[in-house]
């Protein structure tokens, strides 16, 4: 259970943290809350011979927005302040709900929102309504920055397109639309800090009559490597006023789309059943979020 020995590093500049990763390369590893690195540490799964430490880099941390354009969340943003924010709360509802989902509040004070997504964990929390909400990374390296949705930065079970020597800087959400809604769920197998079975989050923006959808994404979590957008419950509902007989086939085609292994957490089967349950409920309460919006 003890860390192997280690030599730290708190860069204060992205410029600082960028030239110790180029230094060290694969012998060090990039510390940001440390809820899922310090686990592989104390099973001797990773043993780094350096610590780079994002903690300290302001550039990487908070939460700013800017009417019209949208919110910026820096990547060393521990969960409880994403969970706290007044502005993810009013703007950003779905994302609120899975930021207050994930962990104890001990882990959520120290787990960040970058970590969540790196970590690339299929059953991860906020991947799933930061997908839905069509939220962009930016990526820093020595030779400048790139940025991609966050959609194709996680390509599956523990893999992302991060680079050696690249950092993940901040995540990019766009203005929530009018008439939009977004909300989120998950199944797990126990009311405790158990390991989402299944999680889903949809967003729905409604067309000027605040009844038809003009556009729908449903994501689901847990049942396949990587955050799972349903192409078919979009074909669905886009262009109709969702009722519960469209509601219920679009939830058949969400549970058809999935792709849920059988492991502790929940059988293949049982994912796919629940999948209907989650997207039964939030189809329903995110349409009425929107209307009401
Ligand atoms: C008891 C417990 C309960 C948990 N419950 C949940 C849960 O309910 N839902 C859930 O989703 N997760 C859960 N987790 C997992 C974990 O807390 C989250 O995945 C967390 O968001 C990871 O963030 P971190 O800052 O701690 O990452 P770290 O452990 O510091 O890093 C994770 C990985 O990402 C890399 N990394 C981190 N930040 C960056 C960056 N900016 N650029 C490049 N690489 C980076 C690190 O090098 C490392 O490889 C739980 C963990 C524990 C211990």
């Amino acid at each position: 259970m003890f860390l192997n020995n280690f030599e730290y590093f708190a860069p204060q500049t992205p410029e600082e943290a960028l030239t110790l990763l180029d230094r060290f390369g694969d012998k060090a590893k990039v510390l940001a809350g440390g809820t899922d690195l310090f686990l592989l540490m104390k099973d001797k799964l990773l043993q780094p011979e350096y610590m780079i430490d994002i903690n300290q880099i302001t550039g990487f941390k908070g939460i700013s927005y800017e009417p019209g354009q949208g919110a910026t969340i820096g990547a060393a943003t521990k969960i409880v302040e994403v969970e706290r924010d007044a502005i993810i709360r009013e703007k950003y509802y779905v994302l609120h709900q899975a930021a207050s989902e994930l962990g104890s509040v001990q882990v959520r004070t120290m787990a960040t929102i970058g970590g969540n997504s790196c970590n690339a964990s299929p059953a991860a929390e906020t991947p799933t309504p930061l997908v839905a909400l069509g939220a962009k990374v930016v990526l820093h390296s020595l030779s400048g920055k790139r940025e991609m949705p966050l959609a194709e930065f996680i390509l599956g079970n523990r893999k992302t397109a991060l680079k050696p020597g690249e950092l993940l800087a901040c995540f990019i959400l766009p203005e929530p639309l009018p008439r939009s809604a977004g909300r989120y769920a998950y199944i797990g197998l126990r009311e405790a800090m158990e390991i989402d079975a299944v999680n889903m989050a949809v967003y729905i923006v409604l067309e000027d009559d605040s009844r038809t959808v003009k556009d729908l994404r449903l994501i689901m979590g847990s049942v396949a490597p990587r955050p799972l957008f349903s192409r078919e419950v979009s074909a669905l509902l886009t262009g109709k006023e969702p009722n519960p007989a469209l509601i219920e086939k679009a939830a058949e085609a969400a549970s058809g789309e999935a792709s849920p292994i059988s492991d502790i957490r929940g059988s293949a089967e049982y994912r796919h059943e629940m999948v209907k349950v989650l997207a039964r409920r939030l189809l329903q309460e995110t349409y009425t979020a929107a209307k009401e919006a």
